[in-house]
């Protein structure tokens, strides 16, 4: 063993339900998630702190819904971008030199991203939560104080996993403390690889398929102030081209305002990043990526403050599968992708929200152990869909660099002839190419409005009752995202109130509730719902929902307008906000029909 187990002592054996391995986002989730359904977790993570790069920072609607469940979401947001700062996406000239002073600065191209700061009638109609906006080096410190405030999470950082063996029965783990350089086992009855692959899915025999390559990143962490060049705090994420230096000219250079007191082009700090063009190790030293930044932004001098560079690979890969007996990967330890689409970091707080409510329901008796195989079923093809999407995203943003007519292969002159149209009002083709550029970066709204894959995801398993109803017509199955209540999908967003006060209606489900939404006329789905409860152990929350003599009032009639059923119909949706059963009307027996449900979804013997 390369960290020498002879110098270490072995430290009392610890036993615990779950061994989550990682404290990134995913395992941070995870515990989180299983405190609040009292499983006891013990996580560990191999260093002492959490991430020292700013990385992903777009937290989608799900996300954020995800995070009002946990209870952390008012710590998130209170330091999130402001809605005003998180509408666009804008592309621009260099900002200074030596050519006509009207062809710098020039903003080419915008679009909306993310809901445009919750302004999108589509993203406003679609959640309680707006599209959030904070990097990783001010996320992960907000969830690990959370994840430590509960006693059932017993949060180990510095501590980091070396081997791992599994049994008929549970797990056992060989875990070193790297400061005080003592070592324990852990025992437990699952373990999570939430450890961004570095080590689990390898020790667990698990492989990784399908990866592609798309070529290596530099991205660097930076304080300056770039009020001088930009006056548009609409804008939050910009990519700036520079065509007197047209080696950096393929993919632009992305800028990303991080705050943390100011926003938009007042942001103090910015995250930076730039495809790596060249195999010189020096390129990542602070002097010359200022140089480079300088360079790729045309900005004379530039010497920001560089806290952090990072050169990484931006490529793809899934896991065959994403458990192997008591072992489950999640995060990017089960797939990685490019961060165009800002998938990456979402979809590890999506994969724990799916696999936490499992565990805790096996762990606690509710469920068979098959419940928890729907786990690969249902996440596989999700985060498959994540990696072509994020593909398809990065690729296209090369077809906007050759809608602008810009190449690394032309002259400075050739590629500032090809801008001239957008930078020069009365320039011939200015509207013939201000359309054409218009049409291409809505097309690539593919990256900036991903509003189905990252939201309107749905699962098919045996977790999940299919009605016979045929799919949704999907009308653009990555942007539109359409409500419906066909089981599997996401509980469609209603606002609804009871005395005065006014929830979602998804928060029902908050802390692992199964909930019986019935019609108007739905008592006796009510009443069975209730037995069904008792019989099988589960929590159930249930509400007939809709106008006149009802529990919770469908104050805008969004439930109406999505929710597929008759005033005497039912819909079941699981605790994770996924709808897994429904009946459109009445059934003579209502209990054995919600009893067949409850088995089916819970992979137990009928009673
Ligand atoms: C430089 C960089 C920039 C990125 N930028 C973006 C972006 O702009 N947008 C985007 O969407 N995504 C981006 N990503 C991806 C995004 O950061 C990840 O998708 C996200 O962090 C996944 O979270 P995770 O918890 O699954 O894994 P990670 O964040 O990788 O966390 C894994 C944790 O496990 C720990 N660990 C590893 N091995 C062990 C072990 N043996 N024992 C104990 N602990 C262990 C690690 O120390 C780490 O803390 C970026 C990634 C990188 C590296």
């Amino acid at each position: 063993m390369t960290k020498g187990s002879d110098r270490m002592s072995e430290d009392v054996d610890l036993e615990t339900p779950v061994l989550i391995v990682g404290g990134g986002v995913a395992g941070l989730t995870a515990s989180m998630l299983l405190s609040s359904f009292g499983i006891p977790s013990v996580l560990v993570n191999r260093y002492p702190h959490t991430s020292q790069l700013p990385k992903a920072h777009i937290l989608n609607q799900r996300t954020m819904e995800i995070f009002t469940d946990i209870g952390v979401a008012p710590a998130v947001l209170a330091q999130s971008t402001p809605l005003a700062n998180l509408q666009g996406v804008a592309m621009y000239t260099a900002f200074e030199g030596d050519g006509p002073a009207e062809q710098y600065a020039r903003r080419i191209a915008y679009a909306d991203g993310w809901g445009a700061g919750n302004t999108d009638p589509d993203y406003l109609a679609a959640s309680s939560c707006p599209t959030a906006n904070l990097p990783q080096i001010r996320l992960e410190p907000i969830l690990k104080a959370h994840a430590e405030s509960h006693t059932l999470g017993d949060i180990r950082f510095g501590h980091e996993l070396l081997e791992l063996t599994q049994g008929e029965h549970g797990v056992s783990a060989f875990i070193v403390d790297n400061d005080r350089e003592t070592s324990y086992r852990v025992r437990a009855k699952y373990l999570l690889g939430a450890d961004g692959g570095r080590t689990v899915a390898n020790l667990a025999g698990i492989s990784m398929a399908d990866h592609v390559q798309l070529g290596h990143a530099l991205n660097a962490h930076i304080t300056a102030d770039l009020t001088p060049y930009f006056d548009d705090p609409e804008v939050w994420i910009r990519c700036v081209f520079n065509p007197d230096h047209p080696e950096y000219l393929d993919f632009g250079c992305v800028l990303i305002g991080i705050g943390p007191n100011n926003w938009g082009h007042r942001s103090e700090e910015w995250l930076v990043s730039m495809p790596l063009v060249t195999d010189d190790p020096a390129a990542s030293e602070p002097a010359n990526v200022a140089a480079r930044l300088g360079d790729s932004l045309g900005i004379r001098n530039f010497n920001p403050k560089i806290h952090h560079v990072s050169k990484w690979v931006m490529d793809s890969v899934l896991a065959e599968t994403f458990q192997k007996n008591r072992v489950f990967l999640l995060g990017d330890a089960a797939h990685r992708h490019p961060p165009t689409g800002g998938l990456g970091l979402n979809s590890a707080v999506h994969d724990a929200y799916n696999l936490c409510w499992k565990l805790a329901a096996v762990l606690q008796g509710q469920a068979g152990a098959r419940l928890l195989d729907t786990y690969t079923t249902e996440r596989r093809p999700v985060d498959a869909a994540n990696i072509h999407a994020s593909l398809n995203a990065a690729i296209h943003h090369l077809v906007i660099t050759q809608a602008l007519g810009l190449s690394s292969s032309k002259t400075s002159e050739e590629n500032w002839a090809a801008l001239r149209p957008l930078v020069d009002d009365t320039s011939v083709d200015a509207e013939t190419k201000k359309h054409a550029v218009s049409q291409v970066f809505a097309e690539s709204s593919n990256e900036f409005r991903l509003h189905n894959i990252e939201f309107g995801y749905s699962y098919q398993s045996s977790a999940v009752v299919r009605d016979g109803d045929l799919e949704l017509t999907e009308l653009d199955s990555a942007r539109l995202y359409q409500p419906t209540t066909t089981p599997g999908h996401p509980l469609p967003h209603a606002w609804v109130e009871h005395a005065g006060v006014r929830i979602a209606l998804r928060t029902l489900t908050h802390g692992g509730y199964f909930l019986l939404i019935a019609g108007e006329d739905g008592h006796p789905w009510i009443e069975a719902a209730e037995k069904a409860a008792a019989r099988y152990g589960v929590a159930v929350r249930t509400a007939r929902v809709g106008m006149g003599d009802v529990d919770l009032i469908d104050i805008r009639f969004a439930w109406l307008k999505n929710r597929g059923i008759t005033p005497t119909g039912a819909v079941l949706v699981r605790p994770d906000g996924h709808v897994a059963w429904r009946s459109a009307a009445a059934d003579e027996n209502p209990l054995a029909a919600l009893s067949m449900a409850f088995t089916q979804i819970l992979a137990i013997t009928p009673m």
